[in-house]
């Protein structure tokens, strides 16, 4: 799950670091009112979108003007100007794709006088299993074009769970980013609280980009952007809270209410899968037969026959899918569920594309007869190889 920037900057504030004032707001005249009550001289207005790149995008509007996502404002009444044309307008960015996302809630902060920009993140290293950091003294910019151009300038690091952030961190960090004296003592107080909060949160990614140097030398976070992990999400329900769910795929959130593991991707093929492992599987197989997956679908392992419904509806009602397949070993999934389940939706919400069961396992041969007895227009498969060649045949005859 993701938050927006200010709600990230204020859970760092619990854990005690330096970010600057600001307001969230809804409209301009609260825009207004916000600016008033930080003061200025230096004001910036931010465009609360799940995704960065903000400085750099441009709205797809004229009338949200020619600068970008994030704006430096040097008036109230400017504040106020920029709130008018940036909420309700499109902003595209590297990260949003060309869609881009509408703009609904701005971040009015307090200007910051930069003397440098860094990055730094914190994610999960797989390799290691262990928490590490990235860093970089080229921050602001575009950090993946500095991994490619010039990865020397990139430091990574784990920690050891056991020990914490340790003294030695902090030299590292301060050594790499040039830091020195009571700069040096920040920058090892900043990575501590935030390998704090990374824990205490159960944060999957933990990005600011940047992490300036002020001109009165301290160090702030000016940007933050903060993954949770979905399935510690149980224990945090102030960070639940913060859900913006206008930011997430509407077919995903569905999936989430069913509790079906679903992630939208931008191909033709709809699947339904039991297991990650073949869900995974199948998105491959159908790469490999010249088609593109339209999501990755895992029902798991005991799903009802109501779940399997709320699935095949959800699959369904994305118009970018031309053909469905269903691909189910049956273990504790029975194939019979599975194929009640399918001819459910089907009758609820009819069939407009070519359809391919493949079923395997318990109770295959009642499933089968069950898909059979039912008369729809089903196109049964002997195994995955056949259910795929079948599924992209009929899509590429139908295009
Ligand atoms: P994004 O990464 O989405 O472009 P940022 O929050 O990093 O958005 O803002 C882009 C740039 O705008 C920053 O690199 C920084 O130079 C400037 N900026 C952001 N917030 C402030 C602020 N409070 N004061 C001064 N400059 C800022
Ligand atoms: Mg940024």
């Amino acid at each position: 799950m993701n938050i927006h920037e200010y709600q990230g900057k204020a859970v760092l504030k619990e854990f005690g670091l330096p970010v600057s004032k600001g307001r969230a707001i809804f409209s301009p005249d609260e825009a207004e009112a916000a600016a008033r009550e930080l003061g200025g001289p230096l004001w910036v207005v931010k465009s609360q979108i799940h995704a960065g790149g903000r400085g750099k995008g441009k709205f797809k509007e004229a009338a949200a003007g020619e600068k970008g996502g994030v704006r430096l404002a040097k008036s109230v009444e400017e504040v106020k100007e920029f709130a008018r044309q940036m909420l309700g307008n499109t902003l595209v960015t590297l990260q949003t794709g060309p869609a881009g996302k509408q703009v609904n809630r701005l971040y009015i902060e307090e200007g910051s006088d930069i003397a440098s920009e860094f990055y730094l993140s914190l994610l999960v290293d797989r390799e290691t299993g262990r928490v590490a950091f990235v860093i970089s003294t080229e921050g602001g910019m575009d950090i993946e074009q500095v991994a490619h151009d010039a990865p020397e300038k990139i430091l990574t690091f784990a920690v050891d769970p056991a020990t914490g952030v340790m003294p030695h961190h902090g030299r590292v960090v301060a050594k790499a980013l040039g830091l020195t004296g009571d700069l040096a003592k920040e920058a090892t107080d900043v990575i501590s609280r935030l390998y704090t909060a990374f824990l205490a949160k159960d944060m999957s990614m933990l990005e600011i980009n940047p992490l300036i140097v002020t001109k009165d030398g301290h160090l702030r976070v000016l940007d933050a952007k903060i993954s949770f992990d979905s399935n510690a999400l149980y224990r945090h329900r102030d960070i639940v809270e913060l859900r913006d769910l206008t930011e997430e795929d509407e077919k995903e959130i569905e999936a989430s209410k069913y509790d079906l593991a679903y992630i939208a991707l931008d191909g033709t093929i709809g699947c339904m899968v039991n297991g990650a492992g073949l869900a995974m599987a199948t998105l491959d197989i159908i790469k490999l037969y010249g088609e593109e997956p339209a999501n990755f679908l895992d029902v798991g392992g005991g799903a009802t026959e109501e779940k399997v419904t709320a699935a095949f509806k959800i699959i369904t009602a994305d118009p970018q899918v031309k053909g469905i397949l269903v691909n189910i070993f049956g273990g504790i999934m029975k194939c019979d569920v599975i194929a009640k389940g399918v001819i459910a939706a089907v009758k609820a919400v009819g069939l407009q594309v070519p359809l391919v069961v493949r079923l395997e396992g318990t109770n295959v041969e009642l499933g089968k007869q069950i898909i059979r007895e039912s008369g729809l227009n089903v196109i049964p498969a002997d195994d995955l190889d056949d259910a795929a060649q079948k599924i992209v045949g009929a899509v590429k005859k139908a295009a």
